[in-house]
C-alpha cells in the first residue's frame, strides 16, 4: 500500500507527526510532544509513540525521521525514536539543539536530577544532504527545501513517491528575513505544479491577532523597536532565544548609544545562526555593534568560546564580557527568558531587573501566554507582573507561521488536486476560508490516524 497519514495533527497546533508509507517502506516526518497547554489532546504521547513505534512484541521501524525545525512540538519525542531509525535534521538546526541541549543537561546535573543526558541524542542526528536535491528512501524520493520560519534552517519537503508529486510545508511563512522573494523563488523553481498538498494552518483562526498586532513581519519588528529603544534607557526584551529573525531585527534596532546585552547561552546561539546565515542575509545576519555578555560573577570562563570571533566590519572582538558599570550608566537593549528553574527562587534576569531604575518591557513573545491569554505561561506571566501595562511594555510580535494570504498564494501557485490541512485548530475551516475560495473542493480533511491512499498511477 501507498499512503499518507497524519499520526496526530489534523486538528491541534504541534504534537505532529506524519507517515509517508510506499509497500513495506515508510519515511516519518517529525515526531513532536504535545505542546504545553493543549487542552484534552485526543492521544497522549505515549499512545503516539506505541501507534507510530509498535511495541516491545512488535516494533514497527522506518526508514528515517525527518525533522522540519527544532520547535519542541516537531522534534520533542526524539529521545522516543529506536535507536537504529535514521534522524535528519538540518546542520544549523542541530547545532542550535546541542546548543539547547547542554544548556538541559548541565541544569539537570546541578540540580540532580537523575536523567539520560540529551547530548548524545543530538548527536546521533545527521544533517540534511544539499538544500533542493532530491534523495531515494527505497522508493520515496525527498528534496529538502529550507524556508522561512520563527526557528531558522526550517525546511518543506518535496516527496515524490507513486507517480505523485506531494508538497508538505512543514511550519512556514514569507515574512520573516527569508521574505516573499525566497518563498516565491522556492515554489515557483522546485516546486512547481503538485498533486497533493499537505499545508499547516496555524493562523486560520489567529485573523484577529494578525489584525492587532501592531507589526505585520520582520523588517517593521525591527524599525519598531528601534522607536521603542530610543524613547526608553533600560530597555528588555522577551523573546524565545531561538527565534533568530527577531533577534537579529532587535540587536541591528539598537541605538549606536545603546549597549547590547544578553547571556552566554543566547550570545552563542546569536554566533552560530550568524555562521551559518552571514553567506545568505548579510544584512541582518552580521556583526555590527559588539555584543556585551553577562556572565555570572563576571566568570571568564563564559567567553570561552566568544572572545575570538572578530567583527569583518571593524576588526575588533565581537563579544565582550557586559559590565554594569558602564552599561547600567549609559542604557542597554538585553535579551532576557523568565526563570524556568525551580530550584532558583528568583531568575537571574529578574534579579537584573530589580536593579535597574525603570525597565521597559518588549514583549517578543505570543500573546496566548499572558494573563487572561490562551496558554498562559506561569513563568512569563511572573515575569511581567506589575508591569504589563502601557508605560512599562510594548507588544512586538510577528507570528513564526504563515498567514491566509500566504497559504491562498500557495494553492494557487502549486494547483494540487488535493489540500491536507494540520498543524491547525480548525482544519475544517478550511473550506469556508474566502481566500481560498478557489481550491474549496479539493480540501481533504483527515482525522489523526487516518490513512490516505495513493492510488497507483494508471497508464494512460
Ligand atoms: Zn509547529
Amino acid at each position: 500500500m501507498n499512503s499518507i497519514r497524519i499520526y496526530r495533527g489534523t486538528n491541534q497546533i504541534g504534537g505532529i507527526v506524519t507517515e509517508f508509507l510506499s509497500e513495506d517502506h515508510r519515511i516519518l516526518i517529525d515526531f513532536g510532544a504535545n505542546l504545553p497547554g493543549t487542552k484534552d489532546a485526543q492521544i497522549k504521547d505515549d499512545e503516539l509513540v506505541e501507534m507510530v513505534f509498535g511495541d516491545k512484541e512488535h516494533p514497527r521501524g522506518a526508514d528515517a525521521v525527518l525533522v522540519t525545525h527544532y520547535h519542541g512540538d516537531h522534534v520533542g519525542l526524539k529521545d522516543r525514536i529506536p535507536e537504529d531509525v535514521d534522524m535528519y535534521i538540518g546542520d544549523t538546526a542541530k547545532e542550535i539543539l546541542k546548543a539547547i541541549a547542554t544548556r538541559v543537561d548541565t541544569m539537570n546535573k546541578l540540580n540532580g536530577n537523575n536523567v539520560n543526558p540529551e547530548v548524545p541524542l543530538i548527536n546521533r542526528m545527521k544533517g540534511y544532504w544539499k538544500n533542493g536535491t532530491p534523495k531515494d528512501f527505497s522508493g520515496i524520493r525527498v528534496t529538502p527545501l529550507l524556508c522561512d520560519h520563527s526557528a531558522i534552517d526550517a525546511y518543506m519537503f518535496l516527496i515524490e513517491m507513486n507517480g505523485r508529486r506531494i508538497l508538505y510545508t512543514g511550519d512556514f511563512r514569507e515574512h520573516g528575513i527569508p521574505g516573499t522573494e525566497t518563498f516565491e523563488n522556492t515554489i515557483k523553481n522546485n516546486v512547481g505544479k503538485i498533486d497533493i498538498l499537505v499545508t499547516e494552518g496555524t493562523m486560520i483562526f489567529r485573523t484577529k491577532e494578525v489584525k492587532d498586532s501592531a507589526v505585520k513581519d520582520e523588517d517593521q519588528l525591527g524599525k519598531e523597536a528601534y522607536k521603542i529603544f530610543n524613547a526608553h534607557k533600560e530597555n528588555v526584551v522577551l523573546v524565545s532565544s531561538t527565534n533568530l529573525d527577531s533577534i537579529m531585527e532587535f540587536y541591528h534596532a539598537t541605538p549606536s548609544d545603546k549597549a547590547f546585552l544578553c547571556d552566554p547561552y543566547q550570545a552563542e546561539i546569536m554566533k552560530l545562526a550568524i555562521e551559518a546565515r552571514n553567506s545568505y542575509y548579510p544584512d541582518k545576519y552580521s556583526y555590527k555593534k559588539t555584543i556585551y555578555v553577562l556572565c555570572k560573577e563576571e566568570y571568564d570562563g563564559c567567553m570561552k568560546n566568544l572572545k575570538d570571533i572578530i567583527n569583518p566590519n571593524n576588526g575588533l572582538q565581537s563579544f565582550f564580557m557586559a559590565k554594569p558599570e558602564i552599561y547600567m550608566e549609559q542604557g542597554f537593549v538585553m535579551l532576557a527568558r523568565p526563570n524556568r528553574n525551580p530550584k532558583l527562587k528568583v531568575g537571574e534576569f529578574e534579579k537584573r531587573m530589580q536593579q535597574m531604575k525603570d525597565p521597559f518591557i518588549t514583549y517578543s513573545l505570543w500573546e496566548g501566554y499572558l494573563e487572561g491569554g490562551k496558554a498562559p505561561d506561569k513563568a512569563i506571566t511572573d515575569f511581567v507582573r506589575g508591569r504589563d501595562d502601557e508605560s512599562h511594555m510594548k507588544k512586538l510580535h510577528t507570528s513564526g507561521h504563515a498567514y491566509v494570504e500566504t497559504l491562498a498564494k500557495l494553492m494557487d501557485m502549486t494547483n494540487p488536486e488535493v489540500i491536507i490541512p494540520m498543524h491547525t485548530e480548525s482544519a475544517k475551516a478550511f473550506k469556508t476560508i474566502p481566500q481560498f475560495a478557489a481550491h474549496a473542493d479539493k480540501i481533504h480533511v483527515l482525522h489523526d490516524g487516518e490513512v490516505f491512499t495513493l492510488k497507483t498511477e494508471v497508464s494512460r
